[in-house]
C-alpha cells in the first residue's frame, strides 16, 4: 500500500483524495491516511501531493518509517 507521511500533518491538501480511484484516502484530525487494505497501489496519488507526503510503503524515507504502521493503526481505532 501507499503511505502518507509527516509532510501531510496540518496541510491536508486533499489533491490525493480527488485522484484516488477507490476512495481509500481518509481524513483524520491533522493528517490524511491511506487504508492499507483498500489501496490498490495504482500510484495516482503520489505525484499530485504538493508536499510530497506520499510514498510506496517500501520507499518511505527512514525517518518516517513509523508512518507505515500509523496509517494502518488509524483504521484499527476508527
Ligand atoms: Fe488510492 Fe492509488 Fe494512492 Fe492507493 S496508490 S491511495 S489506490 S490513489
Amino acid at each position: 500500500a501507499y503511505v502518507i507521511a509527516e509532510p501531510c500533518i496540518d496541510v491536508m491538501d486533499r489533491a490525493c483524495v480527488e485522484e484516488c480511484p477507490v476512495d481509500c484516502i481518509y481524513e483524520g484530525g491533522r493528517s490524511l491516511y491511506i487504508h492499507p487494505d483498500e489501496c490498490v497501489d495504482c500510484g495516482a496519488c503520489e505525484p499530485v501531493c504538493p508536499v510530497e507526503a506520499i510514498f510506496y510503503e517500501d520507499d518511505v524515507p527512514g525517518e518516517w518509517n513509523d508512518y507505515v504502521a500509523d496509517n494502518g493503526r488509524f483504521f484499527e481505532e476508527a
